[in-house]
């Protein structure tokens, strides 16, 4: 049996505390798309029950359940009858992740990328502004690249999310 740490739970309750109120029901694993794609190999109510534990082996290094795969539909936050805001937690499990080193999908780096030298994380192609025009989408706006480059400079964005690394 897994040791409680409290240093490390003590440490994502601080960013959330809404995790102090899950009664470990399973509402959030029967709602999820994702857990129900993956036969439930990817299991939100099991993060986190692993958080309330401070199990920080299996959600930082190991990354089981595999806590990349959230689609942050956030069916589970407005499901669970405790509030518990799951997808806010994951975030800062997913920052932890970053900031310590440990691998984490190609995608995403991809993605921050592309905020870097386009100012959105997903590009507008023709046949996605095509779409947008036929159901009468407003235009997106992106933010001003320079402003942004020179923010991500300050923050040492690239640095820290490795981003020309091989992890
Ligand atoms: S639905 Fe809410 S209370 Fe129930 S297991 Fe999930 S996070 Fe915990
Ligand atoms: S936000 Fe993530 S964990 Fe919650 S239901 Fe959607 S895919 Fe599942």
């Amino acid at each position: 049996m897994q040791m409680v740490n409290f240093d490390f739970k003590n440490e994502i309750i601080k960013e959330d505390f809404s995790l102090n109120y899950c009664y470990q029901c399973g509402t959030c694993s029967s709602i999820c798309p994702v857990a129900f794609a993956s036969e439930g190999e990817y299991n939100p109510r099991k993060i986190i029950e692993e958080s309330l534990m401070g199990l920080k082996s299996l959600l930082i290094k190991e990354q089981k359940p595999n806590i990349w795969l959230c689609s942050t539909c956030q069916m589970c936050v407005e499901e669970c009858p405790q509030e518990v805001f799951l997808t806010g937690i994951f975030e800062s499990l997913k920052n932890k992740i970053v900031q310590t080193g440990e691998k984490y999908p190609e995608a995403f780096k991809v993605q921050a990328k592309a905020i870097i030298d386009n100012g959105v994380a997903i590009s507008l192609s023709p046949p996605i502004i095509r779409r947008r025009k036929e159901l009468k989408l407003p235009n997106v706006e992106s933010a001003d690249r320079i402003e942004l480059k020179n923010l991500l400079k300050a923050t040492n964005f690239e640095k820290k999310i490795n981003i020309n690394g091989d992890r």
